[in-house]
This record gives structure tokens, C-alpha cells and sequence, in this order.
């Protein structure tokens, strides 16, 4: 039984509990990423402990900010602080610190595996899915051994930490193929997250270089390769063409219309003929919903997605709402009612938004009130390219670009962060930035923090290990009258 649930929650297969009543509602959540986090803290904000016990699933104890992830792989941000720890920001919710792995809504449970130990069961009486999405990778020789996705602040960390190794690494290689290779650093996919990502790295490459006497700005070498014919979807062609402009002016070599077709040991082969080798292959061609909702009897649109209605309740292919469901965020099919007939993109500006009005919808159901739908006008994109150095659409009108566009992306993720905590050590990360310069150290061992000690080990003496297992079996030995090891001790005496 976990521990972190004060609220005794059933850990019993689902048949043994059918006709359990609970004297108040549960409402689980599954994810405690944007839509998970903000419709729990909305829920507990407006309803009591006694109206409503509220248990967030996730594996990781802590919600990341992704929009912030490229500014943390730059060292913009220190990275502890693009993540909002669920004990701290979930005041009066249990915390279950696991992954779902099969949803069972019918039955009104969902099956928990931990880390460690034996998957459990937990029922429920609402549901709110916000499990959000995974990369969207495809069978490409070479990818699943080469590549690193960008969604995590794992994987932020680790691609920074492996840049800057790479450059620490190189200036002090003198073979030029592999230092060519090491300084060789390719990002497939041009939207929002991929070109963010590929900016704010190249800008703390450069940066970095800097201050190596050993290599020259000119041998780093940064691809980015994009299916579609354009960059970052998400503004207007205009702005798309301007990003473009300013990433060939930094040397940033962009092939459009292109697909990575392998990239086996490293080898990158391009669909244009172009062929290479890098080291770094960070991988941010999109996302689909998280797979797991194939485990689960919930209606899925073609895409994986749950299928919602505006008020974000489960609805089936004909539209009838299943009852005491919910779902939002990056695996959720929510229909704009901005754009009728389209749905509503995969991005936090939304995520955020629909998990308040779930928070909000949710405690209407408790309070036997109307739901409301969900609707909310695009208010823009903003992107930061680096170092004073960006892109924002706002409005659908408003074209801002450079440092002004810059201040805006600050300035909008920084207020969207959840809790005053987060953005005051998000602000003051910035002024130090400012005042003592950019952090540039890799800290590559932190992926294999046990090397050195193993290095530094002694093996265990094989004649030690030999004399304890003769020690071990003398016994048995012993009561064997006659045998040859008995001759044998007896011959010798
Ligand atoms: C690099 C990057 C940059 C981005 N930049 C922007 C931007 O500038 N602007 C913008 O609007 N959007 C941006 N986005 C998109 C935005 O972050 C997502 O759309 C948003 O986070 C989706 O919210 P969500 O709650 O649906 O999913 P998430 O926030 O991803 O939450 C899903 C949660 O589910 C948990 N989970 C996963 N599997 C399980 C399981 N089996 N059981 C339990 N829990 C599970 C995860 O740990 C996670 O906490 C960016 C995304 C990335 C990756």
C-alpha cells in the first residue's frame, strides 16, 4: 500500500471492490504534467477535503515546464528549476509516484505499476486524463541507438551536458574526421520545440567556443532537417521565412523538404543524398498521445487521442458522453470552438488553460451545476532563439521579432511557470546570468556518476574467493568417508 496516500485507496483487484461506497468522491488524475497539475490545484482550490479527496499519478515527482526546456539545455535556467515538485505544489493532494498501465473505466479503476514492487490497483470515481504525449520517432536504421529526444529534462540535461563534452572532448583531439564528428550536431524537426532547442544550443555552442584556443566558430556544425517544406508552422510564413533567415545567418544549415533516412554508428544519410557523421542526434519531429491509452477502454480518435467534447468530458464516436470521465491537454482530441471542426494544438498556452476549466467543470459536477465549454483564442507564439534573440506572433497580427520578441517569450513563460517559488528562482537565475555571464561547464559524468569509484575499486583476490568457497563446502567434504578428497587429506598427513 503506498505510503503517500492518506486517503486509504483500494489496493485490491477491481472485482473484490464492486459495490465498495466511499463517503467522499475520489478523483483521480492521471499525469501530473500541465493538465494534471492544474486541475488538481484548481480542484483543491475550490473544493474541500470533505467534498473531494484528489490523487495525482505520475512517475516523476515533480511537473516540468517544457516550454523552458531549450533555455535549460542552454543553461539559461538552472534546470531544477523548469520542474514544479508535486509535494510542494499539490498542498492537500495525494500524490501517487507511478506509471498507469491499463485503464479499466468501466470498473472504475486504473492499475499503478511503481518503480519497485507489484503493480496495484486503485478505484475511482472521476477521471481526468492528462497523460500528454510522447515522441513521435519512426523505424529509421540507427535512430533508437543514435538519437535523444527533447521532452524531458533528463534528456535537456543530457544533450547539453553531451554538447559541451563534445566540445571539451575535441579541442583536445587532433584526428580532424573525428573531430569534425564530435563538433557534428543535427536536429530533425522544425517546429516550435526543434527550432528552440537547435537555437538556444547552437547560440551556447558558440558561446562557449569562445573561450577554447583549440577551435574555430567555423567547425561546429549544426543541421537541422525538416520534412516539411517551412520552419515553425505555428506562426505566419512571413515570421517562418524571417526565423529561417536568421538561422542561415548563423551558419545553421537548414534542409527542407528533407528526411533523415539513417543513421546507423553515427553516419547520418539524408533523403537529398547528403551523407555525414555526427555524434548528437536530438530528435524533435512532433509527438503522439501517450501510447498507454491503447491499454484502456476509453474511445480514441485515429490519432490515440481520447475523444472530448467542449466541456472536456469523454465523449464516444457518436458523441454520448461517457460518464465521470475527463480528458485534456496533448491526449485529448478538444475541439476549437474558435475553428469549427478543427482541434485545439498540442501546445502548454492550452494544456494549462483546459486543466484550470477542467478544475473548474469538475467541482460543477460535485456542486451539481451546469459545465461550461472550453474556449479559448490563440493569443500568439513566442519563441526564443538564443541570447536576446527572438520571434513572437501575437494576436495573429502582431509581428515581433528580435530582442523585443526575446523579453516577450521571458516574460509570458515565466508568468505561465507554476508557483511564485519557481519564477523567483527562474528571475534570479536570469540577473545572475547577467551580472557573472553564462555557465558553460559540462558536467558529462553526471551520466556515469559510479565510474570512477568502479575504476578505483580493487577486485576481489580470486585465491580469497577460492579459499572461502573450500571453507564453505569442507563440511560436505568431510562426510563423504572415502572419497578421493578424504585420501587425499589423509595421504598428505
Ligand atoms: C521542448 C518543448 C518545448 C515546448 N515549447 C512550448 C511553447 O513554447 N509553448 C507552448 O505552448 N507549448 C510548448 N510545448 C508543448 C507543451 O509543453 C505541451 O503541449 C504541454 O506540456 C502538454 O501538457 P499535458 O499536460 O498534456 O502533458 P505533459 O505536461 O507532458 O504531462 C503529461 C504527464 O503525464 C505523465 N505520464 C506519462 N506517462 C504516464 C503514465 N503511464 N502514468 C502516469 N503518468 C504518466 C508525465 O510524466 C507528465 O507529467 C513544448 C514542448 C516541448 C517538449
Amino acid at each position: 500500500m503506498p505510503q503517500s496516500v492518506s486517503t486509504p485507496v483500494d489496493a485490491a483487484p477491481a472485482s473484490a471492490r464492486a459495490g465498495k461506497s466511499r463517503k467522499v468522491p475520489r478523483i483521480v488524475i492521471l499525469g501530473g504534467g500541465t493538465v494534471g497539475l492544474y486541475t488538481a490545484r484548481r480542484l483543491r482550490k475550490r473544493l474541500g477535503r470533505r467534498e473531494a479527496a484528489i490523487v495525482v499519478v505520475d512517475p516523476n515527482p515533480y511537473m516540468t515546464y517544457a516550454p523552458f526546456l531549450p533555455e535549460a539545455a542552454a543553461g539559461s535556467i538552472d534546470a531544477r528549476n523548469v520542474v514544479a515538485p508535486h509535494r510542494r505544489a499539490l498542498k492537500g493532494v495525494d500524490v501517487l509516484q507511478g506509471k498507469v498501465s491499463q485503464i479499466n473505466h468501466s470498473e472504475r479503476t486504473v492499475q499503478i505499476t511503481p518503480e519497485e514492487g507489484e503493480p496495484y490497483w486503485v478505484t475511482y470515481d472521476h477521471l481526468v486524463v492528462g497523460l500528454g504525449s510522447v515522441a513521435r520517432t519512426l523505424p529509421i536504421p540507427g535512430l533508437a541507438e543514435q538519437g535523444i529526444g527533447f521532452k524531458t529534462v533528463e534528456e535537456a540535461i543530457a544533450v547539453r551536458n553531451h554538447i559541451l563534452n563534445r566540445i571539451d572532448v575535441a579541442s583536445s583531439t587532433w584526428d580532424p574526421e573525428l573531430r569534425q564528428r564530435m563538433l557534428t550536431f543535427v536536429f530533425v524537426g522544425g517546429g516550435f520545440a526543434g527550432i528552440e532547442a537547435l537555437a538556444e544550443i547552437e547560440d551556447i555552442a558558440r558561446y562557449t567556443v569562445r573561450h577554447y584556443k583549440q577551435i574555430e566558430q567555423s567547425e561546429l556544425r549544426f543541421v537541422l532537417v525538416e520534412g516539411s517544406p517551412r520552419i515553425l508552422p505555428e506562426v505566419s510564413e512571413e515570421l517562418g521565412g524571417y526565423t529561417l533567415e536568421q538561422l542561415r545567418k548563423r551558419n545553421i544549415e537548414i534542409h527542407l523538404s528533407t528526411f533523415l533516412n539513417s543513421c546507423v554508428d553515427g553516419h547520418v544519410v539524408l533523403s537529398n543524398k547528403m551523407e555525414f557523421d555526427a555524434e548528437t542526434i536530438v530528435w524533435t519531429a512532433g509527438v503522439k498521445a501517450n501510447p498507454v491509452l491503447q491499454k484502456s477502454d476509453l474511445p480514441l480518435d485515429q490519432l490515440g487521442r481520447v475523444t472530448v467534447n467542449a466541456k472536456l468530458q469523454v465523449v464516444d464516436a457518436e458523441g454520448h458522453v461517457v460518464p465521470d470521465a475527463y480528458a485534456a491537454g496533448d491526449c485529448a482530441a478538444v475541439p476549437d470552438l474558435y475553428n469549427p471542426g478543427k482541434f485545439c494544438p498540442p501546445n502548454a498556452q492550452h494544456a494549462l488553460r483546459e486543466g484550470n476549466h477542467l478544475g473548474d467543470n469538475l467541482a460543477r459536477v460535485l456542486r451539481s451545476a451546469e459545465l461550461t465549454d472550453y474556449k479559448h483564442k490563440n493569443i500568439g507564439a513566442v519563441a526564443s532563439l538564443g541570447m536576446y534573440k527572438g520571434v513572437a506572433q501575437m494576436f495573429g497580427k502582431i509581428k515581433v521579432r528580435g530582442f523585443l520578441a526575446w523579453v516577450l517569450h521571458r516574460t509570458y513563460h515565466v508568468f505561465a511557470m507554476p508557483t511564485v517559488n519557481r519564477k523567483l528562482r527562474i528571475m534570479a537565475g536570469w540577473t545572475g546570468s547577467v551580472l557573472l555571464r553564462r555557465e558553460v561547464v559540462s558536467l558529462g559524468a553526471l551520466h556515469d556518476p559510479r565510474a570512477e569509484f568502479r575504476a578505483a575499486s580493487v577486485p576481489a583476490k580470486p585465491r580469497v574467493v577460492e579459499a572461502e568457497q573450500k571453507a564453505a563446502s569442507l563440511p560436505s567434504i568431510k562426510a563423504e568417508a572415502g572419497s578421493p578428497a578424504e585420501k587425499a587429506s589423509k595421504t598428505a598427513s
